[in-house]
């Protein structure tokens, strides 16, 4: 088939190799000069099917600790930003049992894509800055409470999650400062961490070599019905041209709702905004572990620290943003209050490892859905399919999502996860 994919992000470019492996004739179209260069710049890079478990109590509930302002804002200003609101929280039978099977689908998918990540990686050889393992911080008793029972759902699911004391947290993260009275922890030895940029411009290199053309800094203006849909697109400043294809797939993260309304096809968008910061590790002879090894997520305040290469990148926040809104100026930097616990989680977990004055800050708006799960699948327009909503877990997802949708464009038996992902379930 000829297939056009509109978004070079994490989610386009592995939907591009994937079809590309399958004999596809495909054409990736990007308004940006290259890959993952929007959401997909500097995420934290986790990929974990341990995430999907409830770590914390359903959102709303969240306890502040009482008289403790500070703690108070530094929730406000971050929140889990891991946590997926559609997949816990109240509701009645029937609904509890619907979030559960949501749950445990998150799970399989996540696990789908981070073998393919691995399948991928070590079958093409991509050399890119990687580790293994995420370490859960737990910071108070309510929060230690609720990982029992996320401990107990994934060892239902056959899923590896180990307690960790602190004499096995600092055997895992060697430079974290630990006290001997420090709550326990979990280690979730199957999760990877990896510079998600880097994975996607090896990823495009090798599509690429398959045949996938790549159109850079062209913008689609326009997806038509018909028998094949056509596309309306152009580079800066030249004439629009159309093209049809035998199929489409939108990959435009938050903007595909633009291109999709005329159509009809429209998504509940629940946008959460939020930042990284990389920095250099410092590199002492004598303190050679002064960083993390991987990868540390404190469920509490959603704050991450991954370990890339010679860097260390700390990412957090979960502030709710209108699906509307314009996404952040990359050239105005966040507020300080937003970006503050970022350097702080750092500085209290590695005191002294890392140089903040060469500090690269970030932002983006990561596209969820009201559900929290990806829509992946046939829009309901022939021809035309969606890949979007990848929202806190687009490394993993967007590998499994390209699998997939490799699997329902040949048609044929319908994989399991089909109906859970459908775009139709949003109607
Ligand atoms: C602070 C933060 C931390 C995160 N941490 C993690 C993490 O640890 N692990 C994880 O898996 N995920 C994480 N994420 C989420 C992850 O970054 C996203 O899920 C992922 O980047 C989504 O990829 P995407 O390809 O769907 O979207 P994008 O990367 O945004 O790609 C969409 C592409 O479509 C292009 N486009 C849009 N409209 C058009 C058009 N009309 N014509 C042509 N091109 C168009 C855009 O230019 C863009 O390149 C994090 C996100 C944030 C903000």
């Amino acid at each position: 088939m000829k297939i056009a994919v509109i978004g070079a992000g994490m989610a386009g470019v592995a939907a591009a190799q994937a079809l590309a492996s399958d004999g596809h004739d495909v054409t990736v179209i990007e308004r940006r000069s290259s890959v993952a260069e929007e959401t997909s710049f500097a995420p934290a890079g986790i990929a974990a099917a341990g995430l999907a478990a409830p770590w914390l109590p359903a959102p709303g509930r969240l306890k502040v600790v009482a008289g403790n302002a500070d703690e108070e804002a530094r929730l406000r200003g971050t929140g889990a930003a891991f946590a997926t609101p559609g997949l816990f929280g109240k509701g009645d039978a029937p609904e509890a049992a619907r979030r559960a099977e949501h749950a445990a689908a998150l799970h399989r998918l996540l696990a789908l894509g981070i073998e393919r990540i691995d399948f991928l990686a070590h079958g093409l050889g991509l050399d890119f800055e990687r580790g293994d393992g995420l370490l859960l911080t737990l910071a108070d008793a309510a929060t230690a409470a609720q990982a029992e029972a996320a401990v107990a759902w994934l060892q239902q699911l056959g899923d590896t999650a180990e307690w960790a004391d602190a004499a096995r947290q600092r055997q895992i993260e060697p430079g974290r400062a630990v006290a001997d009275d420090a709550p326990r922890a979990v280690w979730l030895p199957n999760a990877r961490v990896g510079n998600t940029r880097e994975w996607t411009q090896l990823l495009r290199a090798h599509a690429q070599h398959l045949g996938v053309r790549f159109l850079f800094q062209h913008s689609v203006a326009q997806v038509s019905a018909g028998p094949r849909p056509t596309l309306s697109f152009a580079a800066a400043n030249e004439a629009s041209r159309a093209e049809s294809f035998d199929a489409v797939v939108v990959c435009a993260a938050l903007e595909s709702s633009r291109l999709l309304a005329p159509l009809g096809v429209k998504l509940p968008w629940k946008p959460i905004r939020g930042y990284s910061v990389t920095v250099a590790q410092h590199v002492r002879e004598a303190a050679p572990d002064a960083g993390p090894r991987a990868a540390l997520l404190d469920v509490r305040s959603g704050i991450s620290i991954s370990r890339l290469g010679a860097r260390v990148r700390v990412a957090g926040g979960h502030e709710s943003v209108a699906a509307t809104a314009a996404p952040p100026d990359a050239s105005v930097p966040p507020a300080k209050k937003a970006v503050q616990p970022l350097y702080d989680a750092v500085d209290t977990a590695f005191p002294g490892a890392v140089n903040w004055q060469q500090a690269q800050v970030w932002q983006a708006t990561r596209a969820a859905l009201a559900d929290a799960l990806p829509a992946v699948g046939a829009s309901g327009v022939p021809g035309v399919w969606l890949n979007v909503g990848h929202a806190h877990h687009g490394w993993a997802l967007s590998q499994a999502a390209a699998v997939l949708l490799c699997t329902m464009m040949a048609g044929g038996a319908q994989p399991a996860e089909a109906g859970v992902l459908s775009p139709q379930r949003l109607r």
